[in-house]
């Protein structure tokens, strides 16, 4: 499956639930619109969606929600999943350690921890720090690796811990995801810090640099430690390489994180045969476009406007 600009459609990115147990100060919620009518996406229709997919040639699924550890059939979603080659989840670790028996057929995890500090943990999130620690150890233990551990990186409140977060994943089968911070919710009075000026200095210690195909990402290995950066704002590159599509805990297909005047509501695919629930899919990825487009005459950054939030 080809998008308009050319983009192909190798993974799917599916929040599971808009319910979550932490309240993060600047959380995104993968960008959704809070629904009128709650809805949750049922096991078939992501099965559904899933199964299409897999046939067009999408490669990857990662689930994300609100906590997809809160879904207490999250066992049944990944056994109905067709052979993708990476099936990934991101999740905020507090369950972790209680569910990680139902993971079977995962392949790996992503794993929020922007501090180890426990007070500064409890006031982003609300939560124990104490029971992501024990997640990761379990997770290690289960073989769900390489483990992502996403940091968004925020002035005065956690760049300081970035040298602890390296020396913290060394030698393990972890990957130090440093993540930009979008800047949705201003009123928490929190401030991205500067991933330009952090990508520049881990590259000047870097004993290795490479850049991942999936949205250009740069990625340093310094004395054992790996370290990834996801800077997606104003990054004309991040979008041209985006091969995503996202599916709404309610159950819409979601062209974009940055919109949601472009969905496709999809309740109900599991009813239809493949061809039909394929026209959804193609009517959704018709609608991709790049969020940030280069401007070919002067080569400044282009930006729809920012209609949706
Ligand atoms: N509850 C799960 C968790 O905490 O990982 C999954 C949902 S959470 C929305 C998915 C990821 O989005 C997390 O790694 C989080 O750090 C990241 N995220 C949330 N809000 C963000 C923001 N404003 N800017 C950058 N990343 C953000």
């Amino acid at each position: 499956m080809f998008d308009p600009f050319h983009r192909p459609i190798k993974s799917l990115r599916i929040s599971v639930t808009r319910k979550c147990n932490l309240k993060c100060l600047y959380c995104h919620e993968e960008g959704e619109l809070r629904s009128a009518q709650p809805y949750e996406i049922s096991v078939a229709e992501i099965a559904k969606i899933a199964h299409v997919c897999y046939e067009e040639g999408v490669t990857k699924v990662k689930f994300s929600g609100g906590e997809p550890l809160l879904r207490k059939d999250i066992g049944q979603i990944i056994k109905a999943l067709p052979p993708f080659k990476d099936i990934s989840m991101t999740t905020n670790g507090q369950l972790l350690e209680e569910r990680i028996g139902d993971l079977e057929g995962l392949d790996r995890i992503n794993v929020s921890v922007d501090t180890f500090n426990p007070a500064t943990y409890k006031r982003l999130t609300g939560g124990n720090i104490d029971n992501v620690l024990r997640g990761l150890d379990a997770a290690l233990e289960a073989g769900l690796t390489p483990i992502k551990i996403n940091m968004v990186v925020m002035d005065g409140v956690n760049d300081h811990e970035i040298g602890e977060m390296i020396r913290y994943v060394r030698g393990k089968e972890m990957v130090l995801q440093l993540i930009e911070l979008m800047d949705f919710k201003k009123r928490a009075g929190l401030r991205g810090s500067n991933l330009r000026v952090i990508e520049s200095t881990l590259e000047g210690l870097s004993d290795r640099t490479t850049t991942n195909t999936l949205h250009k990402r740069k990625k340093f290995e310094i004395n054992d430690a790996e370290i990834e950066i996801v800077r997606p704002i104003d990054n004309t590159e991040f979008c041209m390489n985006c091969n995503r599509l996202r599916v709404t805990s309610d159950a819409k297909l979601k062209p974009c994180l940055l919109r949601n005047d472009n969905l496709v509501d999809v309740r109900g695919i599991d009813q239809v045969s493949d061809a039909l629930a394929l026209e959804l899919i193609m009517k959704a990825v018709k609608r991709r476009e790049p969020y940030y487009k280069p401007r070919p005459v002067d080569g400044a950054y282009g930006r729809r406007k920012a209609d949706t939030y």
